[in-house]
């Protein structure tokens, strides 16, 4: 049976490599609804390829024009439309937005039962509890799609849960992984965007090299496993071939490895419990790399890291804090508003600046997120 996909951030570089995937299995895959932001060049070609039945853009403006070109295809913009297309007839949601954007789509989706492919992280950082506690009511599934929680997912695959002892999330170490703070200071937004393993959109790299991005896998790892931060380690590994491992209570530790390319985490989302071919990939050979490297993690150097854990730990609406405090951060260093190391700053702030409200709904998270965002870019004045 031919499964029907609505992909979510379909211009990105998850939502590229997803149709990738797509184009790849025509007899397994059918995209039959997506969302752009504002790149309707990539949009455009995507409706002429996959002849999609529903297409959501951000600007209203850009679906006017969409409407007159493509008769056959509906067209929604803005958040609302942004949930319309994840609440479209298919299968499998896969979202891949950026952002606590993808936060209300993906509770929609969840409530008709749908089976969730989750790569926009920040919907679990803000509002982990609300994504879990409902899929859980509704039977939907959530399957991972980052590489470091498929490899946790693959790892934990047959296993009982209650025998795993320790998560062990790897971490290339990001743009910056051989300076020192103090050479952080006056790094640019180009040596920033600089990815020594994986090619990946602006956002996530900016997280990668701050080491936040680390930090919000921790907490998206205890969101989806339900591990305590005690349990949960990070090691930085410079080749990003083993993806994460886990820990079980006789000492056996199980990891997944393979080469830096998310078409694989992608792909297995899609057809978990089944694995299908990837005829033209490359594939890992470890004799040809000859060592892998190991080195515990310095929370000092990567203080973003311990705040992530300490924002974990603390629970609530502080996670939420963390990640709108990030964002906003990040949209003014790419904008060259701030400095690299003001990021982590803001977001400390912005932190001890919050009072946390344990198991908050969702009119509690909205608000939250945009009040801290608000207070970020008033840090400037
Ligand atoms: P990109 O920035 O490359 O793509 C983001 C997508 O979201 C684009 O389609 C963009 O549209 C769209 N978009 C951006 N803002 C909005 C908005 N306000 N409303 C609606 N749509 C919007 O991101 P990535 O693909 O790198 O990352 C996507 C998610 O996956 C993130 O949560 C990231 O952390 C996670 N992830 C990414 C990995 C990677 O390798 N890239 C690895 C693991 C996780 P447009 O471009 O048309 O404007
Ligand atoms: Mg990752």
């Amino acid at each position: 049976m031919v499964k029907k996909i609505i992909l979510l951030g379909a211009t990105g570089s998850i939502g590229v490599q997803t149709t990738d995937i797509i184009r790849e299995h025509p007899e397994e895959f059918k995209l039959v609804g997506f969302s752009a932001g504002r790149n309707m060049e990539l949009a455009r070609k995507f409706i002429k390829e996959f002849h999609p039945e529903i297409v959501c853009v951000q600007n209203e403006q850009d679906a006017v024009v969409l409407r007159g070109e493509f008769p056959r295809t509906a067209f929604v913009s803005g958040n609302s439309g942004l949930i319309e297309t994840a609440v479209f007839d298919a299968d499998v949601l896969v979202n891949a937005v950026i952002g606590s954007v993808g936060l209300e789509p993906t509770l929609e989706a969840i409530k008709l039962g749908r089976t969730i492919a989750i790569a926009n992280k920040e919907t679990l950082v803000t509002a982990g509890h609300l994504v879990m506690e409902n899929a859980k009511r509704y039977g939907a599934p959530i399957l991972p799609v980052d590489s470091e929680h498929s490899a946790l997912f693959q790892s934990l695959n047959g296993e009982k849960i209650e025998q795993a002892t320790k998560l062990i999330l790897t971490a290339s170490g990001g743009s910056f992984r051989d300076s020192t703070r103090d050479e952080l200071k006056n790094v640019t937004v180009k040596e920033a965007l600089n990815h020594p393993n994986w090619s990946m959109g602006a956002k996530i790299t900016i997280d990668s090299a701050t080491m936040v991005n680390k930090g919000l896998e921790v907490i998206e790892a205890n969101v989806l496993f339900n591990f305590d931060y005690d349990d949960i380690e990070v090691l930085l590994h410079r080749e990003s071939i083993i993806h994460s491992m886990v820990e079980f209570r006789d000492t056996s530790v199980m990891a997944q490895l393979g080469t830096p390319d998310m078409r694989v985490p992608i792909q297995y989302a899609l057809t978990y419990p089944e694995r299908l071919e990837r005829p033209n990939a490359k594939r890992l050979n470890l004799a040809e790399i000859g060592k892998l490297h190991f080195q515990q993690m310095d929370y000092e150097r990567f203080h973003a890291l311990q705040l992530a854990f300490d924002a974990g730990r603390i629970g609530g609406t502080m996670t939420t804090v963390l990640n709108a405090a990030n964002e906003q951060a990040v949209a003014m260093f790419l904008n060259e508003e701030i400095k690299f190391l003001q990021i982590e700053e803001m977001i400390e702030r912005a932190m001890d600046a919050h009072k946390p409200t344990s198991t908050p709904d969702l009119e509690t998270i909205l608000h939250v997120d945009s009040e801290t965002r608000k207070s970020v870019r008033n840090m400037l004045k």
